[in-house]
């Protein structure tokens, strides 16, 4: 089918599920960069995996690489006069930047949120503060120029509960936090429940197997439980879809962020 068939079926639909995956992570933008390799493994190191996410997003930035934050804003912009919501098991923060809060769920993380790193129960997620970005930014900058005397990873505070350090809120927390996206999650669920009887359809984009339950198999699912939805899987390696589902969907075989730049 041609892009402008596409284009059309989402016009079309009454309500759109927008699954976002893996793909959009700026570490695949970045991904063939030795910096970023060099402050991966760094970080690894050091046991902060937890500030993958924004390096990932810093390198993107420092490397010019820009196709996936424009990917994500023409797709907003095609969305955001429609009844929509947004799964994303993307960590790249910039999707909460350009798609707001309120029609997004981030189940594997929320770039603007740090959590008590022991997970100890009492403190609940919170907003980092201009001081915690502050730090974060001075150490990407000394981490990109390969600052020799740099040995630590920035510190965001103390849990003011058990006064264990606080960390980046996401999934590569050693105990992650979540309670950090209920709140959306719970509204997502309630979003999906008024879509039956609409024609509703299913845009899941580059999600690979790491998270299946999230975006997947529950896609699928709808698909085959709702008499009037229809999946549209666009994926590199993995677009194809259950037999059973050849009526009620597609598999498109491509990069999700070149399809999008085509869509829109
Ligand atoms: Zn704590």
């Amino acid at each position: 089918m041609e892009q402008n068939a596409w284009r059309e079926r989402l016009d079309q639909a009454d309500m759109v599920l927008v699954g976002l995956g893996e793909e959009f992570d700026a570490s695949c933008e970045a991904a063939e960069s030795e910096d970023f390799q060099r402050g991966k493994l760094f970080l690894k190191e050091h046991d902060a995996l937890w500030l993958l996410p924004g390096w990932s997003g810093y390198c993107a930035w420092k490397l010019g690489k820009e196709k996936t934050e424009t990917a994500v804003k023409k797709l907003f912009e095609l969305f955001r006069g429609k009844n929509h919501f947004a799964v994303s098991v993307s960590t790249n923060g910039r999707i909460q930047d350009i798609w707001g809060e309120e029609r997004l769920v981030t189940p594997c993380g929320n770039a603007r949120l740090k959590q008590c790193s022991a997970c100890c129960g009492e403190q609940e997620p919170i907003p980092l503060t201009g001081e915690d970005h502050n730090a974060a930014r001075e150490f990407f900058d000394r981490l990109w120029e390969e600052d020799p005397s740099l040995t630590n990873p920035p510190g965001f505070g103390t849990c003011p509960c058990c006064g264990e350090p606080m960390i980046c809120h996401n999934i590569y927390a050693p105990r992650y936090d979540e309670r950090g996206y209920l709140k959306q999650w719970n509204l997502y669920t309630k979003w999906l429940q008024g879509t039956l009887q609409k024609r509703l359809v299913m845009l899941e984009l580059g999600v690979s197997m790491g998270y299946p339950s999230v975006i997947r198999h529950p896609l699928e699912r709808v698909a085959a439980c709702h008499e009037k939805a229809y999946l549209i899987r666009v994926n590199e390696k993995l677009p194809d879809l259950p037999e059973e589902l050849k009526a009620k969907g597609t598999g498109i075989s491509a990069n999700a962020i070149d399809w999008i730049c085509k869509l829109c």
